[in-house]
């Protein structure tokens, strides 16, 4: 059962995406919560409990202790790599490919929004489909990495040098890659809407994206099932869950066609 308030939500959400020129998506662990893998601030998931994540998910603290930042991306690798897309994932490439979605821009590694078939993804925090040797910056496939270091719990090391060889995710610490960072960017000054789905916005430079956005005209949709730091700045909030609302989204706008 969904309120009226939310039927009505929804409604809006169909109209101003059937109206916007430019519009984007800004997505978080919340997209993929449906799919299986726990985002990173629901008490419940445990994955930052017990674990100063400075010490683990830092590059300095994967550098001086890989094995225990292996240890900790264990769980998280192993549900990622066995995930499909949801609903929302499917939504959103969807949209894409009637032209009512220009691209995404995501924190999410779990590369879930290229299998539901988006195009112009921009993955901010990187993704698990490579790995580079720390020393000798060799590029390595990083899905049989991760399944052999998931069954032994070994440290992969680079067949060329012996170094340790670290998924191209972004830790903290680290740069955003550039290229990616600098096209989202563009595309969220362009973006007349953004559909911000399943994120926190604690996490920056990324959570700075929809908010250009908004300085340059955007409207922002925020859609999360908790309260979001830029909430009171959105144009229409939206507390539910993205693999339930979104399919309902695409349901009208098929309705109204
Ligand atoms: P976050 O964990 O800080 O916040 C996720 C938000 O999504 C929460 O506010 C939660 O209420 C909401 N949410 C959870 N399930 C939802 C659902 N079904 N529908 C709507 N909202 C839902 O996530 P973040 O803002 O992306 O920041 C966390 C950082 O952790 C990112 O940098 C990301 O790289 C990383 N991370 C990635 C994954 C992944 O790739 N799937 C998973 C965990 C963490
Ligand atoms: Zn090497």
């Amino acid at each position: 059962m969904m309120t009226r308030d939310i039927q009505e939500s929804l409604n809006r959400v169909a109209a101003l995406l059937a109206q916007a020129k430019h519009a984007i998506a800004f997505t978080g662990a919340g997209i993929s919560t449906a799919s299986g893998i726990p985002d990173f601030r629901s008490p419940e998931c445990g994955l930052w409990n017990n674990v100063d994540p400075l010490a683990v998910a830092s590059i300095y603290g994967f550098r001086q202790n890989p094995q225990a930042f292996f240890d900790w991306i264990r769980p998280l690798a192993s549900l990622t790599l066995n995930a499909n897309p949801n609903a929302a994932h499917y939504a959103l490439a969807k949209w894409e490919a009637k032209g009512l979605l220009k691209a995404v821009i995501t924190q999410n590694i779990d590369m879930l929004h290229t299998r539901a078939g988006s195009k112009r993804v921009y993955e901010l925090h990187g993704h698990l489909r490579e790995a580079t040797c720390i020393h000798c910056f060799t590029v390595y496939a990083a899905v049989p990495l991760i399944q052999q270091f998931i069954e032994d719990g070994v440290v992969p090391h680079c067949p060329k040098c012996g170094s340790v060889i670290k998924p191209n995710l972004i830790l903290f610490g680290e740069q955003l890659p550039a290229r990616e960072l600098m096209a989202a960017k563009e595309a969220a000054r362009n973006a007349d809407l953004v559909l911000v789905i399943g994120s926190s916005l604690e996490v920056f430079p990324a959570a700075d994206l929809p908010l250009l956005a908004q300085r340059n005209g955007a409207k922002v949709v925020i859609i999360n099932l908790e309260p979001t730091r830029f909430d009171s700045l959105a144009y229409l909030v939206l507390q539910a869950d993205a693999a339930v609302v979104l399919p309902q989204i695409v349901h009208r706008m098929e309705l109204s066609q």
